[in-house]
């Protein structure tokens, strides 16, 4: 029913183990066309809905029994409301998020894990950068199969989250994907395990969106499929799905496919661009898209080869763009969904704006994964939501001083230093309404220029994530009323070679000076412990919280420090932020102590 090929040599290659690679070349499947065309119904292709026992015949499963499938396939290919207008196209998108676990790679992993079953082997094995590792180990609970991954440092904590829930065995490798995938390799050859993931199989299973595509069209073929690339192999399949109904005489045409990479990994644009046939591998990858995180792609030449052939292109966008995107598909078009798969979009929007996106084609932009997949990359852009006390006059405030006409994320560089040096108030004006949209009030704009003063005369340029810290605190720190009840004339923090800390502290409540001093296991403890003490009498605090975010990078990053106190048996939040931990702590207590309430 098929034959395994070397994808260089076109030579029929076979294996006696369960890895279906060479050691340097891929392996692609060769289904037999014409066997399946006597045997299958073409009438009735035409005419049933897309779904899988529909496309089994076209799969290299053995015994449709056997097959683990989870209601993968049949999803959405959704017509833009918005974003197709305005780019003057026919614009679809094929929302791969809503497979089962998430992610396209259900499809390809359907089939690994029922073949894996088929051959009898005793265990799976496959490296990923998240999502190949959440869908396999997923597939491999459902047929009760032992899944060994390997994933390199620092992938998505919601993606492990799946896999830990699916029982898979996870190893993280200090490394890049490429280390992983080679370790992944070497194991499968040892133990006999299945090796899943990026290799022939999978597309057999992935290319099936190709059909259905196809099939929701309606049998008429897009000028344009736009495909996110990690390692190629997703591009690859399609490339393979749409041939095979062409073969099949379904089609008579196979549509243009576009690559998009992420500008920090983009082997297969740069090869494209000199007219090569072959990749050449990156030393690493950089970019916040971790789907597409991939400097060796494994089916990069495969995937070059599959843009050569349908006359299309590769390309690559920056991890802003890409968040740009992903905020114009959920806020234009209800669709949430991961920046990796925004990439598609963004090189939509790119060749938009420098005028070379044809009119009027027929386009389909794929989807590849679901926006919860990894929520970090959307926080860090975020402007955090405000934080206040239940009470209408708060929220007032807020609502009043046109909190809510900002964006809600940002697409810059977070670190591109806006301020290094004291910038006037129409500076600091002029940047919130560019960068945020933001037209806040004379007041509230002093206040955050003396913020901005405050950090420039501690030696701390302004990045533009300061500044939204800056903003935001600024607009937490909106009057309670009571400012003045505290206040800190100076403090000390000594800290011995023991690591005890010494702190004093002198404050002045309604006019009287107070002293005090204590100790703690590090400065910080003990200098609110210092605070604690000299705001004593009547009022009786309790520390219960303190909370500690660094923002930005490096050894100027910002502090945020949340305390909370019980102040006369009533919780109290105070807030504050400084590029100095001991100054933020001091400042959050202030904070909370003068909240009135
Ligand atoms: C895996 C993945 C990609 C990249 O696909 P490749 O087949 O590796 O090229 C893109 N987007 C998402 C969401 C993915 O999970």
């Amino acid at each position: 029913m098929y034959q395994l090929i070397d994808f260089k040599t076109k030579q029929t290659v076979t294996t006696d183990d369960f890895v279906f690679a060479g050691e340097d070349t891929p392996w692609e499947v060769k289904m037999d066309l014409e066997k399946i065309k006597r045997r299958i119904n073409l009438d009735y292709f035409t005419q049933a809905a897309p779904c899988l026992s529909k496309y089994l015949p076209l799969m290299p499963i053995q015994e449709p029994a056997n097959f683990v499938s989870l209601r993968e396939s049949a999803t959405p290919l959704v017509r833009s409301k918005v974003i197709g207008k305005a780019l003057g196209i026919d614009l679809y998108f094929k929302v791969e998020g809503k497979n089962p676990t998430g992610s396209f790679k259900d499809r390809g992993s359907a089939v690994d894990i029922t073949l894996a079953k088929e051959m009898g082997a005793k265990g799976i094995v496959l490296a990923s950068t998240g999502n190949m590792a959440a869908s396999c180990s997923c597939y491999a609970a459902a047929a009760k199969m032992p899944c060994f991954i390997i994933v390199p440092e620092g992938v998505s904590m919601s993606k492990l989250a799946q896999v830990i829930s699916f029982g898979g065995k996870i190893i993280q490798v200090k490394g890049s994907y490429n280390d992983a995938a080679d370790l992944a390799y070497k194991i499968a050859k040892s133990k006999k395990f299945f090796l899943a993931g990026d290799y022939a199989f999978r597309v057999e299973g992935q290319k099936t969106a190709a059909f259905e595509i196809i099939d929701q069209m309606l049998f008429q073929v897009p000028d344009e499929v736009v495909v996110p690339v990690g390692c190629g192999t997703n591009l690859t399949a399609y490339r393979k799905g749409f041939e095979e109904y062409q073969a099949l005489g379904l089609i008579e045409k196979n549509p243009r496919l576009v690559g998009v990479q992420a500008t920090g990994a983009d082997t297969l644009e740069r090869a494209f661009s000199n007219n090569e046939k072959e990749i050449k591998p990156l030393k690493s990858a950089n970019t916040s898209a971790t789907a597409i995180a991939v400097p060796y792609p494994i089916d990069g030449d495969k995937a070059l080869d599959a843009i050569y052939q349908s006359g299309g292109e590769a390309v690559s966008v920056s991890d802003t763009e890409m968040l740009s995107a992903q905020y114009e598909l959920s806020t234009q078009e209800g669709l949430f969904v991961e920046n990796a798969s925004a990439a598609t979009v963004a090189y939509l929007f790119k060749k938009h704006k420098a005028g070379k996106l044809p009119q009027g084609k027929k386009v389909v932009c794929v989807l590849s994964g679901e926006g919860l997949k990894d929520p970090s990359v959307v926080l860090k852009a975020a402007i955090q939501p405000p934080i206040i006390y239940p009470n209408e006059a708060d929220f007032d405030k807020l609502y009043n001083n046109n909190f809510f006409d900002n964006k809600t994320m940002v697409f810059i560089e977070q670190n591109e230093v806006i301020f290094a040096s004291v910038p006037t108030v129409q500076e600091v004006k002029d940047k919130l309404i560019e960068l945020f949209e933001a037209k806040y009030d004379d007041d509230f704009i002093v206040k955050v220029h003396q913020s901005i003063r405050h950090f420039l005369g501690k030696g701390k340029s302004i990045t533009v994530s300061d500044l939204q810290d800056i903003v935001q605190d600024a607009r937490e720190m909106v009057d309670h009323g009571a400012k003045d009840a505290l206040k800190v004339i100076s403090f000390k923090v000594a800290t011995a070679k023991d690591g005890i800390a010494e702190a004093e502290v002198t404050v002045e409540r309604d006019g009287q000076l107070y002293f005090a001093s204590d100790e703690g296991v590090g400065p910080v403890d003990a200098i609110i412990k210092a605070l604690t003490k000299a705001c004593p009498g009547e009022v009786s605090y309790k520390l219960t919280d303190y909370k500690v975010q660094i923002r930005g990078q490096g050894a100027d990053a910002v502090v945020y420090v949340e305390l909370k106190m019980l102040k006369s048996g009533l919780p109290s939040v105070g807030k504050a932020i400084s590029p100095d931990i001991i100054q933020a702590s001091v400042e959050a207590f202030i904070d909370a102590y003068n909240i009135r309430r």
